[in-house]
C-alpha cells in the first residue's frame, strides 16, 4: 500500500465493539493468558503496539519503538552503545541531541566527533576503529544543512558502521532513511508526526538486522521512557491527516521562502527548496518535497532578529515546531550561550493557515526591522 493508505489504516486493528477508531486502554495490568500476550503498561499497550505498528510501516522498517519523548527515544540509541563506543555526530544536530550527546554520554564514557556531515570526506576522516555509529539530521536544526543519507551510509556500511537519522524535520512523508540505507530513523513525534502541538513524544524506527534493536525494545520496557496510553493514541490520530498537512506546510513554505529570499530585510534565507541552498540537489534527490521549516537572518543583527519575532501577530513567538499553526521564533538566546546558531537568526515554522495571509503578516513584522 501506498503511504498516503498506510497512514490512515495502519495500526487500526479490530475493536469487538465495532468501533471505526479504537478505545483509549487505560489499564496497567492484563489478565494473564490473554490473547494479544500483554502483561504490564509499561512493557506494552495496545495503542502504543496500533502505533507502532502505523510507524513502523510509514517508514518501512522491521520494528518501532514510542518513547515518551524524542530526547527519550536519542538516548535510548546512545545508552544501547557501550562504553569507550564512538559516535560521529553532525555538527548542527538539535542541541538538545548534541548536549545528551556531549555531556550526559560522555559522562558515561561514549566519545563523540562533531563534523560537518554535508561533507563526506570529513565524515570519512572522522571514523576511528572504535567508531559504531553515525548520527545524521537531515534537514537539520535549525540551519537546514542537507547531508547525503545514501553516501554516508555506503561510506559507513564499508567500515562496518551504522547510521542513524534524525528525520523529525522530513517526516516519513518526505524523505525514508532507511531505503536510503541507515539503520535507525528517530522522530520527535512531539513535532508534524503529532501535528497539533498538544503531546510529547518520539520513536525509533529499525531496519532489519540492525545491532541495536534488541537493547533499545530492553530500555523501552525497562527504563520505562514510555508515552501514555492516551499519549499514544492521540499520535495515531495525528498521524491520520500527516500528509495533508505537511503538503500544505511545504507549500506555504516554498512560498514565503521565495518572498523572504528577494525581501530588502533579510541578508539570508535558509531552505532547501531554493536552488541558491547548498543542499538543493541533494535535497532534490532524497527528499519528494522541502519541508515546512526555513530559517532567515536579518539586516540589523540581534536587535532586530527579536523585534521581527515580537511583532508578528499570526506566527506565534513560541518553540516547537511541526503543528498546524504557524511559529517564530528568534532561535539562539534559546539555545543557550554556548550556541552556534547566529544571532541574527529567525526559525520560522509554517502552519497550514492561508498564504495571502501568513506573507501578509511577514510584511508588517519586517517593517520593524
Ligand atoms: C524537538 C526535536 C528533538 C527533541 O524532541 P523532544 O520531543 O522535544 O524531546 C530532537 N530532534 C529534533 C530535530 C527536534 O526538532
Amino acid at each position: 500500500m501506498k503511504k498516503e493508505t498506510l497512514a490512515v489504516q495502519a495500526g487500526r486493528g479490530d475493536d469487538a465493539s465495532g468501533a471505526v477508531m479504537p478505545p483509549i486502554h487505560l489499564a496497567t495490568t492484563f489478565q494473564r493468558g490473554n490473547a494479544s500476550d500483554l502483561v504490564y503498561a509499561r512493557i506494552d499497550n495496545p495503542n502504543r503496539r496500533a502505533l507502532e505498528q502505523c510507524l513502523a510501516a510509514l517508514e518501512g522498517g522491521a520494528d518501532a519503538m514510542a518513547f515518551a519523548s524524542g530526547m527519550a527515544a536519542a538516548a535510548s540509541i546512545f545508552q544501547s552503545l557501550r562504553t569507550g563506543d564512538h559516535v560521529v555526530m553532525a555538527d548542527d544536530t538539535y542541541f538538545g541531541v548534541r548536549e545528551l550527546m556531549q555531556n550526559i554520554m560522555g559522562r558515561w564514557g561514549l566519545e563523540c566527533t562533531l563534523v560537518d556531515t554535508t561533507s563526506l570526506e570529513e565524515v570519512g576522516a572522522a571514523f576511528r576503529t572504535n567508531t559504531r555509529l553515525v548520527w545524521l539530521e537531515s534537514p537539520s536544526n535549525p540551519l537546514l544543512k542537507i547531508s547525503d543519507i545514501s553516501a554516508i551510509a555506503a561510506l559507513a556500511k564499508s567500515h562496518g558502521i551504522e547510521v542513524a537519522v534524525d528525520s523529525t524535520w522530513a517526516t516519513p512523508v518526505l524523505q525514508q532513511p532507511l531505503a536510503l540505507g541507515a539503520s535507525y530513523v528517530i522522530h520527535s513525534t512531539t513535532k508534524y508526526l503529532s501535528g497539533h502541538s498538544d503531546l510529547t513524544g518520539g520513536v525509533v524506527v529499525t531496519a532489519p538486522d540492525v545491532t541495536l534493536q534488541a537493547n533499545i525494545r530492553e530500555l523501552q520496557g525497562t527504563g520505562g521512557a514510555v508515552p501514555s496510553a492516551f499519549d499514544a493514541w492521540l499520535l495515531l490520530r495525528g498521524i491520520r491527516t500527516l500528509h495533508l498537512r505537511v503538503r500544505q506546510q511545504c507549500s506555504n513554505a516554498m512560498t514565503l521562502a521565495r518572498y523572504l529570499a528577494e525581501h530588502n530585510a533579510i541578508s539570508r534565507v535558509f531552505y532547501p527548496g531554493l536552488t541558491s541552498h547548498p543542499g538543493h540537489d541533494i535535497a532534490a534527490k532524497q527528499m519528494s518535497d522541502y519541508g515546512g521549516m526555513l530559517s532567515v537572518q536579518v539586516h540589523g543583527g540581534e536587535e532586530s532578529a527579536a523585534r521581527v519575532a515580537a511583532s508578528t501577530r499570526l506566527f506565534t513567538q513560541a518553540t516547537s515546531l511541526g503543528g498546524v499553526e504557524s511559529l517564530i521564533e528568534h532561535r539562539a538566546p534559546v539555545e543557550g550561550p554556548t550556541t552556534a546558531t547566529p544571532r541574527d537568526l529567525i526559525r520560522i515554522s509554517v502552519g497550514i493557515e492561508h498564504i495571502d495571509d501568513l506573507m501578509k503578516d511577514l510584511e508588517q513584522a519586517l517593517e520593524s526591522c
